[in-house]
């Protein structure tokens, strides 16, 4: 069969990329194939530069070049709340929003015994550990408003119901079963704001 190799391991390569399918990435591989050489350099130069300098904030577990993070070093942020998400790309969502003005810390992804994901597999530690030493008093969980969210949202606050601490949860109206990411700005306003308390049990 007709193929040139070290283009095949090129397209290779770009098909692990999510949302890359083959057609995609043969596209992606020949048009890389006819950039200039500065042009090459350059996005490998930067895609060498984003894993070498940017790093998990140790306080909230965002990524960020900076340690702490900027948000996390902020003074005029709310300290008072904090926003829990699964992943760093939902921190941008709701920052684009400009609905929380408080902290955020990032799971860094959500139960899921199916896939092999518990509770120690998540930077929970570290959040139980904010909540009890800081002036905390609202703790919005916002992890996706699927399956796995859903019982990662009832695991925290279970987990946070003898601490003396606010537990809401996004207002429904969000793609049920869905990923954040695929939740308009609006949508997300409104479910923002629409948070409600979690009951005790
Ligand atoms: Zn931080």
């Amino acid at each position: 069969m007709y193929s040139i190799r070290s283009l095949d391991r090129l397209i290779n390569q770009l098909t692990r990329f999510p949302g890359i399918g083959e057609r995609t990435a043969r596209r992606l591989a020949f048009y890389i194939l006819r950039q200039p050489q500065e042009e090459i350099t350059r996005l490998v130069d930067a895609i060498k530069a984003v894993k070498e300098k940017v790093k998990r904030c140790s306080v909230c577990n965002n990524f960020s070049e900076d340690e702490p993070c900027s948000i996390c070093r902020n003074e005029r942020r709310d300290r008072m709340s904090i926003c829990v998400v699964e992943e760093p790309q939902d921190v941008l969502l709701f920052e684009r929003t400009r609905e929380h003005q408080g902290l955020y810390h990032v799971l860094g992804g959500a139960i899921s015994p199916l896939r092999g994901v518990n509770p120690e597999h998540l930077d929970i530690d570290n959040l139980l550990q904010r909540i009890k030493n800081g002036s905390i008093k609202e703790v919005i969980l916002a992890t996706d408003p699927d399956t796995e969210g859903e019982a990662t949202a009832i695991y925290l606050s279970r987990l946070f119901q003898p601490l003396n601490v606010k537990v809401t949860r996004l207002a429904h109206g969000l793609p049920a079963g869905g990923d954040l990411e695929f939740a308009d700005e609006i949508t997300l306003t409104h479910a923002f704001r629409g948070r409600k308390e979690m009951e005790k049990e």
